[in-house]
């Protein structure tokens, strides 16, 4: 019998009602817009906002005022304020990726439910599923693919959710007789990467594994799955997630671990952000600090193609010697112009050790002064690990860089290694009057503000390939790919070569299992400073963007062809990913539709390329 008989049969307008929207909806359901003749009215409107104890805002778009008054004092302001990562995360209407050509341009909810607490976002999420709403939810804003912003929506906002709470012995609930007490820290579901490192490292003397970039939210980046820059050593973010406070599709607030609802639990871990709930809460295991957290950044010109086809194969080797290991994370950039470029650090290392560990390296590069030069610097330290993300302890040892006091010698009792660091300048600040002295970021995610993306993408690099039979051919695809595009080699995002228990953190996770066997992620990317469609002297350039993300596909196609269809870091990848499902999720996808189909059986929570999100047209609004 097919379902549409079987419903007759038993009668099916009693049933209706109580059946899921997936069963009773038709195929058309839409989701309404403010033009729609059922869109709430405003006393609904004021309903919700009595609901969340006022804190219901309708959202302007800041980039506005670029259109209605190019010249003005408040547009001179803007230019400056989109320089700045907190000004941005400030703003409900803004995120801190503009666009991506051909994909997506930021646009603002209609209003957002700046919420306090589980019960705000409960009271949003009961209001959007009963009035048909598009819903999307925003915490560091950091998406790249654009997720955290629809237009025509409600928007749940935490970026104010962000209480920080140490405990020294922390038992998931239902887990007492099963897991042993462990230090951990509870963060707000708004909680920046800066917030955390400052009350666990900086205050506390320990460790949580949050992102490289101080303003990606905590919450967003556990459910990618999320790489910190000492990943290698200490795991997924997501590795490390003790418990988490959700708000399901329901509007029930629900914990979720290890023993208590622990698919919703596995599925946070990397299943992808806003697709099953809404996070108001995490708690995560806090780690040891190591004694040391350090750098080597250096770049290294080759003077012809064939001196830089033997340096990449010279740092293949060396990499596969000296650096797979889980001291060593960040980046190394094989670069168009015959310029490799040395981005690393390292932990547990004192400045002496590392530098021991380059030595062989340099002196290869400083054999033969016909064919490679060191532009600039090298740069080999380390500092103490508790003052890596202190932003005071900065100040204070890097007197000529952040704050010039008319030449002050830097601090004589620094050692060599830790006197070039300091001379790099680190931090840019957030300059507006009355914000916190913490919010700082690395100056090298800087260009990454208010970024429009022409092409983006990723892939993760089987371990196999260090294999000495096979670096040569990974040598001459790196060099091949560098002919069409920059490529990063980002080591903290793949794990081998992680400690056992890192590697276990990411088993237990819904990641691509590929990650357990990569050496790195490699990313190509390209994309230009602060743009956006419309605006005179502001605009995207299509033409050139859209050339440009076919040589960041030919350049990733270079290392298809060694690496295979081995699959991509869902927070950083394409965002016309082919067989999305496989290439973020591989063999989980279907554990993790299933766990989608039980908690969200109306795909009230849809981003794009999310789990389940096959089932809705692009903008989130028809089901197909
Ligand atoms: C400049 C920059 C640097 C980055 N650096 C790193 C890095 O070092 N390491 C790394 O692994 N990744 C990095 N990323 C990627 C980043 O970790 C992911 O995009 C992450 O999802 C961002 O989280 P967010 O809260 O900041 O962003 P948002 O855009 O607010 O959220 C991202 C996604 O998670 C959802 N979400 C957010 N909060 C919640 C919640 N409380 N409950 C449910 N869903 C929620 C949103 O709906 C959205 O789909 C970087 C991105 C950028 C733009």
């Amino acid at each position: 019998m097919n379902r549409r008989a079987f419903l007759k049969a038993i009668g099916s307008a009693a049933l209706l009602p109580i059946l899921p929207r997936s069963l009773s909806a038709s195929t058309n359901f839409r989701r309404h817009r403010p033009s729609d003749a059922r869109w709430p009215s405003r006393s609904g409107w004021k309903q919700l906002d009595n609901a969340v104890g006022g804190n219901l805002i309708p959202v302007n778009f800041p980039l506005s005022v670029l259109k209605t008054d190019p010249g003005g004092a408040a547009a001179k302001r803007l230019s400056e304020d989109l320089k700045n990562p907190y000004y941005i995360g400030d703003q409900p209407g803004l995120t801190q990726t503009l666009g991506w050509v051909d994909a997506w341009a930021t646009k603002p909810s209609v209003y957002a439910v700046a919420a306090r607490n589980a019960q705000d976002i409960a009271q949003a999420v009961n209001f959007a599923r009963e009035n048909d709403l598009r819903l999307v939810v925003k915490g560091g804003g950091h998406s790249y693919q654009g997720t955290s912003n629809a237009p025509d929506s409600l928007l749940i906002w935490t970026r104010h959710m962000n209480d920080i709470a140490m405990h020294a012995a922390f038992v998931p609930q239902g887990c007492e007789h099963t897991l042993q007490p462990q230090p951990a820290v509870t963060l707000g579901a708004g909680t920046i990467g800066m917030q955390a490192y400052d009350a666990v490292t900086t205050k506390g003397g320990k460790y949580v594994q949050g992102g490289g970039c101080l303003t990606v939210g905590l919450a967003g980046l556990v459910q990618s799955g999320g790489f910190g820059s000492f990943s290698k050593h200490y795991g997924l973010a997501a590795g490390s997630l003790l418990e988490a406070e959700v708000v399901t599709a329901d509007g029930n607030v629900r914990i979720a671990n290890a023993c208590t609802n622990p698919d919703l639990f596995w599925a946070l871990k990397g299943g992808g952000g806003g697709s099953f709930g809404v996070m108001s809460k995490l708690t995560l295991r806090l780690h040891d600090l190591p004694e040391y957290f350090g750098v080597a950044n250096f770049t290294i010109k080759a003077a012809s193609d064939d001196a830089y086809r033997r340096l990449i194969r010279e740092f293949v080797s060396f990499y596969r010697e000296r650096l797979f290991n889980d001291n060593w994370g960040e980046q190394v950039h094989v670069n168009p112009d015959n310029k490799l470029v040395i981005k690393m650090n390292s932990q547990g290392l004192d400045p002496g050790q590392a530098k021991k560990v380059w030595q062989p390296f340099l002196n290869w590069v400083a054999r033969s002064p016909h064919e490679y030069s060191l532009e600039g610097r090298v740069t080999i330290g380390s500092i103490p690990a508790q003052r890596w993300w202190d932003v005071q302890w900065w100040k204070e040892h890097w007197p000529e860089i952040a704050f010039p006091r008319n030449g002050n010698p830097l601090h004589a009792l620094l050692d060599d290694g830790l006197l070039h660091l300091m001379r790099q300048p680190v931090f840019d600040f957030d300059q507006r009057p009355g914000v916190g002295a913490n919010n700082a970021w690395w100056k090298g995610n800087t260009n990454e503000v208010a970024t429009f993306w022409w092409g983006y993408e990723s892939l993760w690099l089987p371990a196999s390939l260090l294999e000495n039979d096979a670096q040569q051919r990974l040598a001459s695809a790196l060099f091949a790919s560098s002919r069409y595009s920059g490529v990063g080699l980002h080591f903290n995002k793949g794990l081998a070569g992680a400690p056992p228990k890192a590697i276990a953190g990411a088993k237990d996770a819904a990641m691509n299992p590929a990650v357990l066997t990569a050496f790195a992620l490699a990313i190509a990317a390209a994309g230009q400073g602060p743009a956006y469609p419309e605006i005179p002297g502001h605009e995207p350039s299509v033409a050139t963007g859209r050339k440009a993300a076919e040589r960041v596909d030919l350049c990733m196609n270079q290392l298809r062809t060694v690496a295979g269809e081995t699959g991509a870091y869902v927070s950083e990848s394409n965002y016309f990913e082919k067989r999305w499902q496989q290439s973020y999720w591989g063999s989980n996808y279907s554990r993790l539709a299933e766990i989608k189909r039980k908690y969200d059986p109306d795909g009230l929570f849809f981003v794009h390329n999310g789990v389940g999100s096959e089932q809705w047209s692009a903008d989130g609004f028809t089901r197909l």
